[in-house]
């Protein structure tokens, strides 16, 4: 039991309870089976837990209460708490901050948008990547996020506005999710198991600045999740700035890798390119793009800079962001241009960082029901 508490980097030492919220199935098996009972025991804590969602362990009713009992005295399950909520004023963006047990905090994002309701998640405090352009990069890397603190934040904004209420996940909040590979793809596995949190695969989506060891892993593990890469740039030049892993990767390594993931899979690459004014943004920069797309089966997402207080970027202006997807259109790739959601309380792309005192409208949560079910 203790060292399940070890392998799911529970950091309440003080805890002697084995904290279930994060174990993936095969995990909970071992746990079961380790305390002599039987497996399908293990199913049921599972659908509880992730499926239908309860909060205690006395209402698992098709366990019998002495084995409640049993189960509570040494199991929980813990993942953070919901501290604030942020919603924005312009859009039907909510952010909410999750304080975690050590203290340290972490973001995720609601967005709707022509009927999709998309959570995007964290899964990192802070972040080792370094991108020039990005908040969280600022903070550092604090640590990697467990299994049960990722899929918490599905659990206690679905708890807000209603089960299975998100229709799209993506890992575009603070942290690289492949940097964080066995948590990340523990999470996976309960985001997308039937008997689990049971939202489709190809709806979950994970977004990578392009760490080519761990997209070739990816690929390995053959999941119907979709793949976006932080792109950014179209010369190594100006890439090796931008995001430091390109220094080793190159454009070209990072490419082949995606392209090896889109065949694989037989889905497209998103390409996520923020537009950045007098970097990255000329026309010649958007025909190497097409170029470097050719043979990667890809639609591409422009991201307008969101402007970083202090920051030495700035976001170009519209008619530039237009010429940019004209040329793309033209060269036949499909290219969206994501709309600045959130930007009033600083929930819009890469402007994670977990200052809410920015908010312009702060809700406290209310006293949320405990996720400690014991
Ligand atoms: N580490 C992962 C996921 C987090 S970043 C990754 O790099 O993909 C999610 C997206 O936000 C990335 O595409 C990143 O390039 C973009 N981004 C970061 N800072 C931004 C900013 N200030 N404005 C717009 N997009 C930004």
């Amino acid at each position: 039991m203790t060292t399940l508490v070890g392998q799911m980097g529970t950091t309440d030492s003080e805890s002697h309870r084995v904290n279930l919220l994060g174990l993936t199935k095969a995990q909970m098996i071992e746990w079961i089976e380790g305390q002599g009972l039987p497996r399908y025991r293990a199913d049921q804590l599972y659908q509880w837990i992730y499926h239908r969602r309860v909060r205690r362990f006395d209402e698992m009713t098709n366990l019998s209460k002495a084995l409640r009992l049993e189960v509570a005295a040494r199991a929980e399950g813990r993942g953070g708490k919901l501290a604030q909520r942020s919603a924005s004023q312009v859009d039907d963006t909510v952010k909410y901050l999750f304080e975690l047990d050590d203290g340290e905090r972490v973001e995720s994002v609601l967005m709707r948008d022509q009927g999709r309701i998309t959570l995007c998640v964290s899964s990192q405090v802070g972040c080792a990547q370094d991108c020039q352009f990005c908040a969280t990069a600022q903070l550092g890397m604090k640590r990697n996020m467990t299994t049960g603190e990722i899929v918490s934040q599905v659990l206690q904004v679905e708890d807000e506005i209603g089960a299975r209420a998100i229709t799209n996940i993506v890992f575009m909040g603070m942290g690289e999710p492949l940097a964080n590979y066995k948590n990340t793809l523990a999470a996976l596995e309960i985001l997308s198991a039937a008997d689990g949190i049971a939202l489709a695969a190809r709806r979950i989506t994970i977004s990578t600045s392009g760490l080519v060891p761990a997209i070739a892993r990816f690929n390995r593990e053959k999941l119907k999740v979709g793949l976006a890469l932080s792109l950014n740039a179209t010369t190594d030049d100006v890439r090796d700035r931008l995001i430091p892993s390109n220094q080793r990767y190159k454009i070209a390594g990072v490419l082949d890798v995606c392209r090896e993931w889109a065949h694989l899979t037989r889905r497209r690459l998103t390409v996520e390119y923020v537009l950045l004014r007098d970097v990255n943004d000329s026309r010649n920069d958007a025909r190497r793009l097409s170029e470097l797309l050719r043979a990667v089966p890809s639609k591409v997402n422009l991201i307008p800079f969101n402007e970083i207080p202090g920051g030495q970027f700035r976001r170009p202006d519209d008619r530039t962001v237009r010429a940019f997807q004209d040329e793309l259109t033209r060269a036949h790739l499909v290219t969206t241009v994501r709309n600045t959601k959130g930007d009033d309380i600083a929930a819009a792309c890469g402007q994670l960082r977990a200052d809410y005192e920015n908010a312009l409208i702060q809700i406290d949560a209310p006293a949320m029901a405990s996720a400690n079910p014991s």
